[in-house]
């Protein structure tokens, strides 16, 4: 029989995204749904969202929260064709906006807390006064995690009795910190934010609310849900998350093959697929083209696209003395593009670089067509993070057949089959350590093994090209984390 699920998120596709979790919090809905069970999202109305067909829920609810009362709206629609519910919390604290967490820049609203403390009473009361109670609430990244300590209030009322709650994190370095003189604001006791009601910490920390009080926990990889249980990932709640570790989960992120499919990309030259790599070779040249390289099918060609960030490997590869990319690039004939846009300095050491060696170019842009070029021309797609919780860059490029060259963490490590000798399963290469010698080392075995063993690199391209990351998998898995938090 189907459940009732309600995804409270601060993102979803296409309506807003800065990141990941937009992609996540639809994609999944969508899968959920397909399965047979009764889907919502509910989140905020931002003001860029185009809301002109969206039906207006005959109720107002008042939140009180501290010393004022928020009076809010519902308005409701469709996810695109799908019959993925969409609830839409309106009041001036996200409408009146014209961002998301901040006007645009790094600037982010003083009001934060406020904000999203609204979002995830507005889903409680929304719940209950439209009648949509559901099995679970599937909550996701700060935003969303203060919804347990509130449903707490709601316990002998008789009201949302039996809603579970379940919390994903995408990004544990995103944890929702504010000052400790707002918990007033929040209208609630340090209770919902340590094991007591003593305030043992100097800042009030929305994600340890979710850890302490949420049913289940997961995150979006098997190795990530290890990872974030140590002082090196866990970015300071690896302690609070150890000791509810039977009820922490990984679960890979799905991708959408509709878009990233090689046989009807509309951004590449010609379609491609692993038995006929006709049209990645046109597919390279057209990128050898546009990057002003030149178009030589011999040479092998590494590709690079995401956010210009210190999580991404770039101090490794930039490092004054020891980076990577300086060295790939001296090692013999190479070619290298990156695309992506971010941290100034890492912007100003490329094109630096990129002054001094004409086989490495730039393109400092968003572009998802860039995106979709680089993942089909490229021979190799490098990814040396330092942390990925889960990762699509490397999921598209073994699709694509640009062999991903990855770091071995998080969701990296759980995608990518890596290769030692004689091995058979490889669909790529791997490496211990964020460290610019490992970074070199295992670039530079797999441009030997692509200049003297082509078929041993045939055999890896293919196998990552049939591997299968499909939302439909993940949405399996949630469905049985759902069933056995309502006992079912
Ligand atoms: P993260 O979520 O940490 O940024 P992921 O690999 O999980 O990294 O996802 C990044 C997504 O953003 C991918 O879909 C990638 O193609 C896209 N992306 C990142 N930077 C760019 C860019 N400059 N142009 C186009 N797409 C980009």
């Amino acid at each position: 029989m189907g459940m009732k699920i309600m995804m409270v998120a601060s993102e979803a596709v296409p309506y807003a995204k800065t990141g990941g979790l937009a992609d996540v919090s639809s994609a999944l809905s969508r899968a959920l749904s397909e399965h047979g069970h009764d889907v919502s999202i509910f989140m905020p109305l931002y003001s860029f969202i185009p809301s002109g067909q969206f039906k207006e829920e005959a109720i107002v609810l008042d939140i009180p929260l501290g010393f004022e009362t928020f009076r809010i709206r519902i308005f409701r629609s469709n996810l695109g064709d799908s019959r993925v519910r969409m609830l839409f919390l309106d009041h001036p604290l996200f409408s009146g906006r014209s961002g998301l967490y901040g006007d645009s820049g790094s600037h982010t609203y003083r009001d934060n807390h406020i904000r999203f403390a609204l979002l995830c009473r507005g889903a409680l009361e929304a719940a209950r006064k439209l009648d949509m109670v559901p099995d679970i609430f599937h909550l996701h990244d700060w935003q969303s995690a203060l919804l347990p300590a509130y449903l707490r209030e709601y316990a002998g009322t008789g009201a949302l009795a039996g809603a579970k709650t379940l919390f994903t994190i995408h990004n544990i370095g995103y944890q929702g910190i504010f000052s400790k003189q707002d918990l007033h604001a929040l209208a609630l006791e340090w209770d919902a934010f340590s094991r007591n009601k003593v305030a043992y910490d100097d800042s009030i920390n929305f994600l340890k609310s979710a850890i302490l009080h949420s049913d289940h926990i997961t995150t979006v990889s098997p190795t990530y849900a290890v990872e974030i249980m140590s002082s090196r990932f866990g970015e300071g709640v690896e302690s609070l998350l150890a000791e509810r570790s039977g009820a922490v989960t990984g679960i890979l992120n799905g991708v959408d093959y509709e878009e990233w499919n090689s046989k009807k990309d509309p951004f590449l030259p010609a379609p491609f697929e692993s038995r006929n790599l006709n049209g990645k070779a046109e597919a390279k040249q057209k990128l050898q083209k546009l990057a002003e390289l030149d178009a030589d099918p011999g040479i092998p060609l590494i590709g690079m696209v995401g956010r210009l960030a210190d999580q991404k490997g770039f101090g490794e590869l930039l490092d004054e003395e020891k980076g990577a990319l300086r060295r790939i690039l001296d090692s013999g004939p190479v070619q290298i593009v990156i695309l992506g846009t971010g941290a100034s300095w890492i912007e100003s050491r490329l094109l630096d670089l990129a002054a001094a060696y004409p086989a490495l170019r730039l393109f400092l842009t968003f572009s998802d067509e860039m995106a979709h070029l680089i993942e089909g021309g490229s021979d190799f797609f490098l990814m040396p993070s330092r942390y990925e919780p889960c990762g699509l860059n490397q999921i598209y490029s073994l699709r694509y057949g640009s062999i991903p060259i990855v770091r071995a963490t998080g969701g990296l490590a759980d995608t990518v089959i890596p290769y030692r000798e004689g091995s058979s399963t490889a669909t790529g290469f791997s490496f211990a350590e964020s460290d610019p010698d490992q970074i070199v080392e295992c670039t530079r075995e797999a441009l030997d093994l692509w200049r003297n063993r082509p078929d041993v690199i045939a055999g890896i391209r293919k196998r990552g090209m049939e591997a299968h990351f499909s939302w439909d998998d993940s949405a399996l898995r949630y469905e049985e984390l759902y069933l056995r938090l309502t006992s079912r």
